[in-house]
């Protein structure tokens, strides 16, 4: 795709990126079939290529982001379909990241839009806000009826309160734990213990501990590690987002370790981009070399997974999260080690498409979100499944509740290698 910036514009380096991308694009349209608000609102302006073009606009007249770009550029679930489509390999993922931050600072959003995004900035990076955010909205949500009317505001408030759990899981807090392996040690790995998961699903990192140490890796837990940064960097919220990778490369820097552990892939595919992100900053080598150690725990276990009991006839739908499957490119890993651990395994039709959760994107655009979400469960369902597994917490949170247990693929794992029964399966088999 030609471009037309002008040189003082390219000689920011932000900018200069933005054009290297936007001119690898050759607007074949490939990527359109497969993004989901394509499939699902039909409008070129919500497929990748009409985002690009948007922002190509935008960003070559240097002028302030409008309803329009806004509109379309919210509405993209930031699932890098687009990229594994892609045969000319456009980094979309970079571009739409800068276009964000460029929204963030030059448009003013309605107020309640803003207080939204305030107050959701502010809480869910925090496990233990995030929590008492989840008992407050449990206690509103047999109240939600009461939240009648169409306006976006109301819309977003009842999709917050349907993604409160019905029982809270007790409290974790992992920051400052070390965790000695079983037997011989064999290695020593960092965990991102996640901040949503550490409030709505603590039993992924329970498990993913007591599957690690039985395996001979010690883990830790840094005191000083903390939100990966994903909420705010897709909120365009860029200082934010650097403030939370530098922190966790200072604090992953500062211990011996062979790997840094993520279970939940939407995090994962950030802390693997830390060096990107920081390539400017005098913190750059070090975050390259963090982002170099990141592994997606599916693909860490890959050569040292055994399972030690004999799994029941259970056959498992895996979910590919976007982040892992697109953002990390890791398709096969979590499939064969369910296997290996002796499941039968299925995948539902259109496995590339996105459930809807993707972050925040389940609050902010709910209609869209549920679309995606009830196409996905009607397709993972018609292979009768007894169980859903994902590698990501919000695939889970927002798949649950439809008749189905969902589980993390690393606590049937686990349960496979000797240690608990997932909770969600305590009921049956
Ligand atoms: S598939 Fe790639 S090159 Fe083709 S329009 Fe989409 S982003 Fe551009
Ligand atoms: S990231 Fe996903 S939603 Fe956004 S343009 Fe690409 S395929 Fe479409």
């Amino acid at each position: 795709m030609q471009t037309n910036f002008s040189e003082t514009q390219l000689a920011d380096p932000e900018i200069a990126v933005a054009n290297d991308i936007l001119r690898s694009c050759v607007h074949c349209g490939f990527c359109t079939a497969t993004c989901p608000t394509f499939v699902t609102l039909g409008d070129e302006l919500d497929s990748p290529r009409g985002r690009i073009y948007l922002i190509k606009d935008m960003l070559e007249n240097n002028r302030p982001a409008g309803d329009e770009e806004v509109l379309h550029i919210d509405r993209c679930l930031s699932c890098l379909s687009c990229m594994t489509t892609c045969p000319s390999g456009v980094n979309y993922m970079h571009l739409v990241d800068h276009a964000r931050v460029h929204i963030e600072n030059t448009y003013r959003r309605p107020l309640a839009d803003r207080f939204l995004r305030e107050v959701l900035a502010r809480i869910l990076p925090y496990p233990n806000r995030m929590r008492a955010a989840l008992g407050l909205a449990r206690l509103g949500k047999p109240f939600a009826f009461l939240l009648r009317g169409e306006t976006m505001l109301l819309r977003r408030l009842r999709a917050m309160l349907n993604l409160a759990p019905a029982k809270m899981p007790a409290a974790q807090s992992l920051g400052g734990t070390v965790h000695k392996p079983v037997g011989e040690m064999k290695g020593r790995v960092a965990l991102l213990a996640g901040c949503a998961q550490q409030a709505i699903g603590p039993s992924i990192n329970t498990a993913t501990i007591s599957l690690l140490t039985r395996l001979g890796i010690e883990v830790v837990i840094p005191a000083a590690a903390g939100c990966c940064g994903a909420l705010v960097h897709h909120m365009g919220r860029h200082e934010e987002a650097l403030a939370a990778a530098r922190r966790n490369v200072s604090a992953w820097s500062a211990e011996n370790l062979d790997a840094i552990i993520v279970n939940t892939s939407g995090c994962g595919t950030v802390v693997k981009d830390y060096g990107f992100l920081l390539r400017n900053d005098p913190m750059g080598g070090q975050a390259a070399e963090i982002s170099a150690k990141a592994k997606d725990i599916s693909e860490f276990l890959l050569k040292i997974y055994e399972p030690t009991q004999t799994a029941p006839a259970m056959t498992v739908a895996y979910h590919a999260a976007c982040s892992l499957q697109h953002g990390q490119q890791i398709s096969a890993p979590p499939k064969i080690l369910l296997r290996k651990a002796g499941f039968t395994v299925v995948e539902p039709k259109d496995a590339h498409l996105c459930c809807g959760s993707a972050g925040t994107y389940n609050i902010m655009q709910p209609e869209i979100a549920a679309s995606l979400r009830r196409r996905k469960l009607d397709t993972l369902k018609a292979k009768a499944p007894d169980v859903i597994a994902a590698g990501n917490i919000g695939c889970l949170t927002q798949l649950a509740g439809d008749g189905v247990p969902t589980v993390h693929m690393v606590e049937l794992l686990d349960w496979m290698a000797g240690g608990a029964k997932p909770a969600a399966l305590r009921s049956s088999h």
